[in-house]
């Protein structure tokens, strides 16, 4: 007797976006299919606690990592450690080099339906000067730098500037409308919530050292306004706080032309003064992806708002890498695996089309760090077209940025459905 293979599902990338797509896929489609993830690395990186590891002086390396392996193995998804080199969209082969050990040769793969969720590539390398001068918190090489120049002597007391280069969206994203009316804008920036984060813990910083006052600190944006994906209304209510403070914001800036011990130099010549320079740079699509027909003109990958490519409809994106998930957070690539893994059941008939075609109404949900155990929270989708627009500041926000952690390290990732509900319960309500 003949036994028929079942599909293979290979998932490339295994953080938020590649591992929740890989469990969603398995809770909703079963033992129907094979599943292979691949990722260079074997553990999942909790970015967004970075911040707050380095500015409570932590490494930031001992709190945020999971590990994949026994994780994945738990669902019977097949782990390769690798870095995945070529798509061949119409052979269905992927082409990666395994990582875990040197001297290993190329090998392949074929896939049924492919998940692409390999996030994005963080350009420091096209910022002159940041290798010398620069700072940030999105990895663990440079939150630790952070953490040591901050507690270690480092910093000498003078004016910080905070902020983000220009983000090149690509058209990927044109046409579709995920609210009645709405759209899926354009930004200047990929994700500007850990620059509002940034600069409200380091005011908190300043004056827990004893190293001076709000007005040291000048934060800057490429757009109009900072971060309007988190709700004009409530943008507007968070700068009027940090102006009240002291706190130099600047809007429409130039791109960065480079960073100096002087500052921050903008195209056009103007210098930000700044012995602090915290910046995150452009979002840019990996090689490997952005020359495939899949693509749109910035190389992220087109899908519709079932996270499906119209064209080659056994391919999904989640996450950064994806046309659609603007801005590049985490929150709405929670939401896009949920759709993957919905998608799949579908198409292997455990899921009906009504329960399973659900599409993508993202909200931006984000707790930020404001130090000394308070934090803000913002729950909007006005930028997209709906009518939801929340903004809270306290004690209870905070508990539930690190709570959040806790849970998704506990569950392996699996925060139940009801996670995100009763932190909005928690926030919106209880206080
Ligand atoms: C400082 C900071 C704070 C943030 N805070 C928040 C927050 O509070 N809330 C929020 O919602 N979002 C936040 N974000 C955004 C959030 O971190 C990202 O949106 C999220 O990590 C995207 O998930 P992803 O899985 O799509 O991509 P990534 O997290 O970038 O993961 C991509 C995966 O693909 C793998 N990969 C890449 N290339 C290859 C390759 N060639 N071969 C094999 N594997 C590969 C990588 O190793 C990685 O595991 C923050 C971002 C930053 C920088």
């Amino acid at each position: 007797m003949e036994i028929k293979a079942k599909p293979h599902v290979l998932v490339l990338g295994g953080n938020f976006a590649g591992l929740g797509s890989a469990q969603k896929i398995r809770e909703y489609a079963g033992d129907s299919v094979d599943i292979t993830l691949v990722d260079r690395r074997d553990y999942l990186l909790f970015v967004p606690n970075i911040p707050t590891d380095v500015m409570e002086n932590r490494d930031p390396s001992k709190h945020q990592r999971m590990q994949l392996r026994p994780v994945l193995a738990g669902d019977d998804i097949h782990f390769v450690q690798a870095t995945v080199k070529k798509v061949d969209i119409e052979s269905r082969q992927v082409e990666f080099l395994p990582t875990e050990r040197p001297g290993a040769e190329c090998e392949s793969l074929h896939y049924d339906y492919l998940v692409i969720a390999m996030g994005a590539h963080l350009t420091y390398d096209r910022i002159p000067g940041f290798a010398e001068f620069g700072h940030t918190v999105s990895d663990l090489f440079h939150g630790e730098r952070l953490r040591q120049y901050l507690f270690e002597g480092g910093y000498k007391g003078g004016p910080i500037v905070i902020g983000a280069a220009h983000f090149h969206q690509g058209d990927g994203a044109e046409g579709l409308q995920p609210y009645p009316g709405g759209s899926i804008p354009y930004l200047k920036a990929a994700c500007e919530g850990p620059i509002l984060e940034m600069t409200t813990s380091m005011e908190n910083y300043l004056k827990r050292t004893g190293q001076g006052t709000p007005d040291k600190i000048t934060v800057f944006t490429p757009d109009e306004i900072i971060a309007a994906d988190a709700g004009v209304k409530n943008v507007e209510a968070f700068l009027k706080m940090a102006t009240g403070m002291g706190i130099h914001y600047r809007n429409n800036m130039p791109d960065i032309a480079r960073l100096t011990a002087e500052g921050v130099e903008f195209v056009g010549g103007e210098t930000l003064p700044a012995e602090l320079k915290l910046i995150l740079p452009d979002w840019v699509a990996h090689d490997c992806l952005r020359d495939l027909p899949i693509c749109d003109s910035m190389g992220f990958i087109k899908t519709n708002l079932l996270m499906r490519n119209p064209e080659h409809p056994e391919i999904f994106a989640a996450g950064d890498c994806a046309a659609v998930t603007m801005p590049k957070i985490g929150g709405i690539a929670h939401q896009e695996a949920e759709i993957v893994g919905r998608q799949v059941a579908l198409d292997m008939g455990r899921m009906d089309a009504e329960e399973a075609n659900q599409a993508l109404q993202p909200v931006t949900f984000c707790i930020g760090d404001m130090g000394e155990g308070k934090a803000f929270y913002v729950r909007s989708n006005t930028w997209f077209g709906g009518q939801d627009d929340v903004l809270k500041m306290g004690r209870v926000p905070y508990r539930l940025k690190m709570s959040y952690r806790d849970l998704f390290f506990m569950t392996n990732g699996k925060v139940p459905g009801f996670g995100l509900n009763i932190a909005q319960f928690a926030a919106e309500k209880v206080f």
